[in-house]
């Protein structure tokens, strides 16, 4: 029988999971059994769950369950990078890329996760941006993406591995920032040894400079990387670029990236896309160097990645390394991204779900 509001299990840590065992009057050491075919196995039904007794998976099976999100669509790139339309619970729908360490795909991947459905910030050259925004996800949906990614994956690479992802980056469609306190809950359970097992090291988080969640992250010490989105080193051009400047200009936004460099100790990456025309003449390279010399930083550089409808221009690759070259030579920690993913779109901010039907 399907009952309506069943309890979802997908989210819960131990604690948590123990607490709605122990409430059904069954054991503490349960919770670690469940939580373990949850993450470690790829089980659809809890009959599968061969160690739990069978009227507790009677019991489960009507009262909860576990909503790995679907795969409806994907897409392999010629580098095997690969793009997952995913359909969450109440239908809504977001995009997942996964990245394989080589290009022929039989490695480990890099998983790009969405924390929004949409986003409210408005970036003009960001496709996300321009789909406007639905909601934020909860925690069990950016954990749901690893796992019915991995899922789909091992089927389609006939590989029985739960240990295919390895890395996780937050910058798939949405604002971490803005929906922090579900993205740490999340992070915390990607990072559980006795599940999905991704260590902090290996998790990277993006902002386009929503100063209250740099400052929220900081006081967690995590061992994560904090990359911010700067793509432009005046308050003017950064105005026009991400509307969220106007509430936290570059000054405010700096502040905010030295205090967590100081109070966790951690190196910080800034984000730079590269538009033809707009942000990369000697003047910002002279800019950035002055803005990011003092801190304890990498400079990652992007090609942008062209998006249909909007105006901007990927720079050629001469104009690229002339720029690059200037913020070596300034004495900037700078590594160039490599692209993966664009004959699918589904490099960084060419997802949009709203487009795919
Ligand atoms: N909202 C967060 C994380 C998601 S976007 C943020 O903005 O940081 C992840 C990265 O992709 C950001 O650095 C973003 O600026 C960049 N990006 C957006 N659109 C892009 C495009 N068309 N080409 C290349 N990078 C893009
Ligand atoms: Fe949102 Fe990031 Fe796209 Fe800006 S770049 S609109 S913050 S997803």
């Amino acid at each position: 029988m399907n009952k309506e509001n069943k309890t979802e299990l997908l989210g819960m840590n131990i604690a948590e999971l123990e607490k709605y065992l122990l409430s059904l009057g069954q054991p503490r050491f349960r919770s670690k059994q469940i939580y373990g075919w949850i993450y470690r196995k790829d089980i659809s039904s809890f009959y599968e769950m061969s160690d739990i007794p069978r009227d507790l998976r009677e019991n489960l099976d009507e009262n909860a369950e576990i909503s790995i999100p679907r795969v409806l669509k994907q897409r392999v790139a010629n580098d095997n990078t690969r793009k997952f339309l995913l359909e969450m619970k109440d239908k809504k729908k977001v995009e997942t890329v996964l990245i394989p360490q080589n290009r022929e795909g039989n490695d480990r991947y890099t998983i790009c996760i969405s924390t929004q459905v949409g986003c409210p910030i408005g970036c003009v050259f960001c496709a996300t941006g321009a789909s406007g925004f639905q909601r934020n996800l909860k925690s069990y949906e950016m954990v749901g993406q690893i796992l019915g990614s991995r899922r789909e994956l091992a089927k389609r690479l006939k590989l029985q591995d739960n240990q295919l992802i390895t890395n996780v980056v937050y910058m798939g469609m949405g604002e971490p920032m803005l929906n922090i306190e579900e993205v740490l809950k999340s992070i915390n359970m990607i990072n559980d040894h006795r599940g999905i097992n991704i260590g902090q090291r290996h998790i990277t988080l993006s902002t386009a400079g929503e100063v209250k969640g740099i400052q929220r992250l900081a006081r967690e010490k995590l061992q994560v990387t904090l990359a911010i989105s700067l793509h432009a080193c005046n308050n003017q051009l950064r105005n026009q670029l991400i509307p969220l400047n106007r509430k936290y200009p570059l000054e405010i936004l700096m502040q905010a990236v030295a205090y967590y460099i100081e109070y966790t100790g951690r190196r910080v990456t800034f984000e730079y896309i590269m538009l033809d025309g707009v942000n990369m003449g000697l003047n910002d390279a002279q800019a950035m160097i002055k803005l990011i010399k003092p801190l304890l930083a990498n400079v990652n550089l992007i090609p942008y990645n062209e998006v249909n409808g909007l105006d901007f221009k990927r720079p050629t690759p001469s104009q690229i390394m002339r720029f690059n070259k200037w913020l070596v030579e300034g004495g900037l920690n700078v590594t160039l991204r490599e692209e993966r993913g664009a004959d699918i779109e589904a490099a960084c901010g060419q997802l949009a779900a709203k487009r795919e039907r």
